[in-house]
């Protein structure tokens, strides 16, 4: 493949049929996030926000990018707008990985810290903060941007299903933005009506009441109800422990090769959990969102 910006790497990423003991002889069908070229998910939305906004003139070569990330929007979004020669300011509570935070400067981004123990809302209320003092900024705002899930929508699951090729009977995946979720699971339950979406998110995380605390699961659970998720009919939420994830993470570099993140681990757990309740010969779809090279420095491995 002969490519001339990076940008042009982004989607298409593999679907792995994962060769493990799966319960009842189903498959789990996992995308391999972690092979867009800023190893995320997320580079999916910065090439698809900005590709747009520039379209449409919201934003010009003078424009600056202001997010509040956990990471790897942070990257994606100074990988694609490298591509368009745009100043990115990126705040992030500053116990984030810091493998991320290095490929965030890499890349030319400019980063700002807030507080760790005020969570991904002080980093949204310090990037608004930011919006107001600065002329000519553009912030996506993933936490409520509705171009987020359809970033998915438009590429991610069908990619899915064209390379699945059969009926997918259930999806699982984690929710940080909520963004990757919602737009597959719509995608899903339009193509698939049967399907079953599941969400699979940290202790911590509060969708199935639990309490709010910080886990080791990096990129998913969430403080408040992603607004996208009033758009889908979620069938179940697992929670998983930080426990299971990493155990997950280990097992899959031992037995499979594959270097995932612990929200991957987490997704995994979710998908073997489901496995054990639905019919045989199921076919279970999930997403690896990235890989774990950016969380080494945690010794995640045993
Ligand atoms: N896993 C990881 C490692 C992430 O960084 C993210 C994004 N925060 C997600 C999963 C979840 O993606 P989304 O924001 O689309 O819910």
């Amino acid at each position: 493949m002969l490519v001339k910006q990076v940008t042009q790497l982004i989607g298409d990423t593999p679907l792995i049929d994962l060769q493990m003991e799966i319960p009842k002889q189903s498959h789990i069908y996992a995308k391999l996030e972690m092979y867009n070229p800023g190893g995320s998910i997320k580079d999916r939305l910065g090439k698809y926000l900005f590709q747009k906004a520039m379209k449409e003139g919201k934003i010009n070569q003078q424009t600056t990018i202001i997010e509040p990330t956990a990471g790897n929007t942070g990257i994606g979004f100074a990988l694609v707008a490298q591509a368009y020669h745009l100043p990115v300011i990126l705040v992030v509570p500053e116990n984030f990985s810091f493998e991320k935070q290095e490929l965030m400067k890499a890349l030319g981004a400019k980063i700002i810290h807030t507080p760790s123990d005020e969570g991904i809302k002080g980093a949204i209320k310090k990037a608004r903060e930011l919006e107001k003092s600065l002329t000519n900024t553009f912030v996506p705002m993933q936490f409520e941007n509705k171009e987020n899930p359809e970033t998915y929508y438009h590429t991610l699951a069908p990619e899915i299903t064209k390379d699945l090729q059969k009926p997918v009977t259930a999806f699982v995946a984690g929710a940080g933005s909520g963004g990757s979720f919602a737009g597959t699971a719509k995608y899903m339950k339009e193509k698939y009506p049967d399907v079953k979406v599941i969400v699979a998110e940290p202790e911590g995380s509060i969708l199935n009441g639990g309490p709010i605390h910080p886990h080791k699961t990096e990129g998913i659970g969430v403080e408040f109800v992603p607004p996208f998720f009033k758009d889908v009919n979620i069938d179940e939420v697992l929670t998983i422990s930080d426990e299971q994830a990493f155990s997950y993470v280990n097992q899959v570099a031992k037995e499979q090769g594959l270097f995932i993140g612990s929200s991957s681990g987490a997704a995994l757990a979710a998908s073997l959990q489901v496995a054990a309740k639905l019919p045989p010969n199921s076919n279970i779809v999930t997403i690896f969102p990235d890989s774990s090279e950016r969380y080494l420095s945690q010794n995640i491995y045993q």
